[in-house]
């Protein structure tokens, strides 16, 4: 099936459906709440659906102007909620990622969920088996930019038909997946998010609550990681742990350490950098390279994860891989170094 056939069928779904839900990964970032949101809001605006978002977990607080404006379902501390609304739902949306398991605590009940799935994502190796329909493509910025093509296909509208806080909400996650167009730009992402300037998206009011919004905390929080948490690596690596100390004493929130991967990449010979921060019994991994380097093997080798080919994340577990939270930082630096030193054996054969 082509991209337009493929449409047209999602449309058909649609209309023959009154309850649709949408349905994003763990932990959600702009992308993934961006295009929940821009996906609600068509549904529910343009289309007059019942329609809401199902969350796995709390939104960083700097996505809270997006997501007060459509019906949130939480799928967390419990999920009693979403189990409620899967149960009346005809057609549930799978945004911004490739497999079930990475919505983490829903993975069970989506499993279990017997009415269509379709899938809108840009993470290469999607778990097709999994939806009924799959739009996947891993060369766009975003999920955002690939449902805008879906959008403007099913609708056969220009952009300044789209409701405009789905509008607002694609330029939001598209923003977000390219760290503001420093990565991941492509003609379609530039296209885009020209027509939806022209639409009427307010960008400036946009950058305003996504980067200059910050608490206090979160910048002294940088400055001690930066001073006292930054370690380099002679063969171009780079690693940051933040253990559970650091983060209850700095008061850090959901989403408050976004961002935090990227900062050693401004340095001139690091090519990949490794952050690890606590979470409960494990600790979350991000990882970003710079080009050439592949941040996604490295997540998928040795740290049970994956993601795009520049940004990637996964996970360290305790006692799996290492014995206490102790050894997480030599246990990183052993693997990035290893890492480094076979890509570049294998950049000079
Ligand atoms: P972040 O570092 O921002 O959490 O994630 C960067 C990228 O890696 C995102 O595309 C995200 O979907 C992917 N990613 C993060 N954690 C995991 C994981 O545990 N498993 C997989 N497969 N991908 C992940
Ligand atoms: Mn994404």
């Amino acid at each position: 099936m082509n991209f337009s056939e493929k449409a047209l069928l999602l449309s058909n779904w649609i209309k023959e459906s009154k309850v649709v839900t949408t349905v994003c990964h763990a932990r959600p970032d702009g992308d993934a709440a961006g295009s929940s949101v821009a996906m609600a809001a068509y549904l529910e605006q343009s289309l007059s659906k019942d329609a809401a978002s199902i969350f796995p977990d709390a939104l960083p607080s700097n996505l809270s102007f997006l997501t007060g404006r459509t019906k949130l379902v939480p799928g967390w501390p419990d999920t009693s909620l979403a189990e409620e609304r899967l149960a009346r739902t005809d057609l549930l949306v799978c945004l911004d990622f490739n497999n079930l398991s990475r919505t983490e605590g829903l993975e069970g009940l989506l499993r279990q969920y017997k009415g269509r799935k379709v899938l809108i994502d840009h993470h290469e190796d999607p778990r097709t088996e999994e939806f009924d329909l799959c739009f996947s493509d891993a060369g766009v910025s975003s999920t955002c930019e690939l449902l805008y093509s879906v959008l403007l296909e099913m609708s056969g509208a220009p952009a300044s038909a789209l409701p405009p806080l789905t509008a607002e909400a694609l330029m939001t996650g598209m923003t977000t997946d390219t760290n503001n167009f420093a990565n991941s730009v492509h003609p379609g992402t530039l296209k885009m998010a020209s027509e939806l300037l022209a639409a009427g998206v307010d960008r400036d009011a946009i950058i305003d609550r996504l980067y200059f919004c910050e608490r206090p905390q979160r910048l002294a929080a940088q400055g001690e990681m930066l001073s006292k948490h930054l370690h380099l690596l002679p063969e171009g690596g780079a690693c940051i742990v933040l253990d559970s100390d650091f983060l209850s004493r700095h008061d850090l929130r959901e989403g408050e350490t976004e961002g935090f991967v990227n900062m050693p990449l401004a340095i001139e010979n690091v090519r990949l950098s490794v952050f690890a921060r606590a979470d409960g019994d494990l600790f979350r991994v991000s990882i970003r390279s710079k080009r050439g380097t592949s941040a996604r093997l490295l997540a998928k080798t040795y740290f049970h994860g994956g993601g795009h080919e520049q940004a990637s994340g996964g996970r360290i577990l305790i006692p799996q891989d290492v014995a206490s939270a102790d050894e997480i930082r030599p246990y990183i630096e052993h693997i990035t170094a290893r890492f480094l030193q076979e890509q570049g054996s294998v950049e000079q054969q």
